[in-house]
């Protein structure tokens, strides 16, 4: 089994090159990435002397670089490349809709002229925009709201178009707020965690009741990976992990587990820019298929924190330099209004 996995230096993406190198003696990996500010190669530095694996640096928007990723051929394709984090695509959008959407596209133009026997497009539960109540089901209509989600959609839609008017052999992964080790310390639980590190406060966006729901990386990778293998061509799964929390209680849990102070560590920023307020998925499909969540989630946190507190060395050079730009242009302002 020869596989083409694309983003396999980011977060999500290393750990399921890690789970495949460790649980399928008979797969071999070729990882594409672009090595973007979230693409570091620190993440699979272990992975390096694997005969089975091996790194090509290029863009899933370059066709040539992907043609040459795929070689003689490869069985499947999965595609976590893409820009990933809702307040950069607040500020930049037209990276977002190149990855996620142009991308995409050329990844399944690809499909379409080798014999590629799936395409797993690795996706989000934003896409179903704010849910009130309930949880969202896979044909549920798309409402996406933030330049990020859009682009996610949009690459939904062509991957579906394709299944439709080529019969290309896709499947969609649907998967929720992730959290666990070597996740850029740009997302809420790193940002926090190595905030809370450092003793500094954490910035909470408006009243902190937006809701999500928190699936342990490694839970997400093995959904994919049972998707990839069980899951019926021309299917979309959701992968949730059933811990819908709020963002103040997530907080809370963390100034708890880092023996802090809420009311000297938690500074109320004004909110993000059209925000959700709530994400909630039925998994029910991905289940019937044979997964389900092992991880418990109030363990899961306390080992991600402990992973953060003993691993300084790895998210620490990533806090410097261009997060720090980042950090400024995102929160300088709101922290000025918010006071
Ligand atoms: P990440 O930001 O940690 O990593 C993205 C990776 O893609 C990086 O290695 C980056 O270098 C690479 N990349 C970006 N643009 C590229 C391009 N044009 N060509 C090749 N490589 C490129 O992302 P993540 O959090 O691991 O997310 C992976 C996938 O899972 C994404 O598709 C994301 O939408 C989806 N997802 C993420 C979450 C989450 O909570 N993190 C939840 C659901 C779904």
């Amino acid at each position: 089994m020869r596989l083409l996995v694309t983003g396999g230096l980011g977060f999500i993406g290393s750990h399921f090159v890690r789970l495949i190198l460790k649980e399928r003696p008979e797969y071999g990996i070729v990882n594409l990435d672009a090595m973007t500010y979230a693409g570091n190669p620190a993440n699979c530095a272990d992975l390096e002397t694997d005969p089975r694996y091996r790194f090509a640096k290029g863009n899933i928007c370059d066709r040539a670089a992907v043609e040459e990723a795929v070689g003689d051929g490869v069985d499947a394709i999965v595609n976590f490349a893409a820009e990933t984090h809702v307040d950069r695509s607040i500020l930049n959008p037209e990276d977002f809709i190149r990855t996620d959407v142009l991308g995409t596209h050329v990844l399944l133009e690809v499909v379409r002229k080798f014999t590629i026997g799936r395409f797993l497009q690795v996706s989000t539960d934003e896409v179903y925009g704010d849910v009130p109540s309930g949880a969202s089901a896979e044909e549920d209509a798309l409402r996406p709201r933030s330049p990020y989600s859009a682009s996610k959609a949009g690459g939904d839609l062509q991957v579906l178009a394709y299944w439709a008017t080529y019969q290309a052999p896709v499947l969609i992964t649907r998967g929720s707020n992730t959290y666990g080790p070597y996740q850029y310390p740009e997302k809420l639980i790193p940002l926090f965690i190595t905030n809370l590190i450092d003793d500094q406060p954490v910035p909470l966006y408006g009243d902190g009741k937006q809701e999500r729901d928190w699936l342990h990386v490694e839970d997400h990778a093995r959904g994919i990976l049972e998707v990839l293998e069980r899951g019926e061509i021309g299917n979309i799964y959701n992968i949730g992990g059933g811990n819908n929390r709020t963002n103040l209680e997530i907080t809370q849990l963390l100034i708890r587990g880092l023996n802090r102070s809420a009311d000297t560590h938690v500074t109320h920023v004004l909110d993000r820019e059209g925000h959700d307020r709530r994400y909630a998925l039925d998994s029910g499909k991905t289940r019937r298929l044979g997964w389900k969540p092992r991880v418990v989630f109030e363990n899961g946190l306390r080992t991600t924190i402990e992973w953060y507190q003993a691993n300084e060395s790895w998210w620490r050079p990533l806090r410097s330099g261009e997060f720090k730009d980042y950090f400024s242009r995102q929160y300088t302002h709101r922290l000025v209004i918010a006071q």
